[in-house]
């Protein structure tokens, strides 16, 4: 693999809001500000979609289960999620950064990678660019979001984290490989539970335990991410910023560190995946017909369940129906699940409206 000077130097700029769901709730309704409130769920069943800092300061985080939650703070309020407010406001601050640059690649409805090497603004210095940003979206929707800006999308993303909230970070050329061998694995983006898990039983937990390591060995352990491995642990990441990703589906997975054997953990697992796909179909005006389902059991065997609406999805109570019908006849089982997946196929653009006049500010 090349090195690092090899390379030309992007500038990307990676922008997240601060606990999304739950800042805009608490924006819309003065009772809620300042108190502990989780966006999803209830008190008896569901999972955390979002959590405001006040409640975090108790350990609750998003994609917890809600009675979890619940345990660890007695006065946690549960919201109901409000997604078209959310995707408004998504629009409105990708209409700010499209007067930055066209090339801006949304990950949900509150971050996106941004490549300003060369922007509309002819502006020199990144840093200048995402505090702008910043400002413009507080300015707009009153809302705080935090940066990272840096050499590419894999350290860019890492240094939107450092100084959250309200924050921003950079990772200049100089410092990338150092700040990852520094880095725990666990905390890698593209390093989910189960993967930091692995690479610990590997001997694997930092950075520089990665960058110890052949690219054979890890394509051998990681098949198609060893090479993205490989390389980020030398700081480096040579995925461009993909503006209006067209895609044929859209999927999340997640494998549990204990197999689960009733239907009820299943369901509430799948929660999570599930606002994930919605929410990426939301953010980028996408509807879908096809629901699967993929069950993986302990034996490794896999089976997926499909269905097809005749029309798009209206809404995630609509896709949470079809999952239900299509999860339902898998319990009860013998077999252990060891991991759940949900994909959303037969995608078609929802709303032509917002995407032309994005295109005219260029
Ligand atoms: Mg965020």
């Amino acid at each position: 693999m090349k090195d690092l000077s090899s390379f030309p130097i992007r500038k990307i700029v990676h922008v997240d809001m601060d606990a999304f769901y739950a800042s805009v709730e608490q924006r819309d309704n003065p009772e809620l500000r300042c108190k502990p409130i989780a966006v999803g769920g209830s008190a008896a069943r569901g999972v955390v979609a979002a959590a405001s800092y006040e409640a975090r300061a108790f350990g609750v985080h998003s994609a917890m289960p809600s009675v979890t939650a619940k345990r660890k703070c007695p006065d946690l309020i549960f919201v109901p999620p409000r997604f078209d407010v959310y995707r408004a406001v998504s629009q409105q601050i990708r209409e700010i950064f499209a007067e930055y640059t066209p090339v801006m690649e949304p990950l949900s409805l509150d971050e996106a990678y941004l490549d300003v090497t060369e922007n509309l603004k002819g502006m020199e210095i990144a840093t200048e660019i995402a505090s702008e940003i910043r400002a413009k979206i507080k300015q707009v929707t009153g809302l705080n979001a935090s940066a990272g800006i840096s050499y590419n999308k894999f350290l860019a993303k890492m240094a939107s984290d450092l100084n959250k909230p309200n924050g921003q970070a950079v990772i200049t050329p100089k410092n990338g490989p150092v700040f990852v061998e520094a880095l725990p694995v666990k905390k890698f983006h593209g390093v989910g539970p189960a993967t930091a898990e692995k690479m610990h039983r590997l001997g694997i937990d930092t950075g520089a335990d990665l960058k110890e390591k052949t690219l054979e060995f890890l394509v051998e352990n990681f098949g198609k991410s060893g090479p993205y491995f490989y390389g980020i642990a030398r700081g480096i990441d040579e995925r461009e910023v993909k503006p209006n990703r067209v895609r044929k589906s859209v999927g999340a997975e997640d494998t549990f560190s204990q197999d689960l054997h009733a239907y009820e953990p299943a369901r509430e697992r799948l929660q999570p995946l599930m606002e994930k796909v919605w929410a990426y179909c939301e953010a980028n005006g996408i509807g879908a017909k096809t629901v699967t389902l993929k069950v993986k059991y302990a034996d490794f065997n896999q089976i997926t369940r499909s269905k097809t609406v005749p029309a798009p999805l209206p809404a995630i109570a609509d896709l949470e129906e079809v999952v239900d019908l299509l999860l339902s006849p898998i319990f009860p089982t013998l077999k252990g699940v060891r991991l759940l997946g949900v994909t959303l196929s037969s995608l078609e653009r929802q709303t032509a409206a917002t995407e032309p006049q994005l295109r005219l500010a260029f």
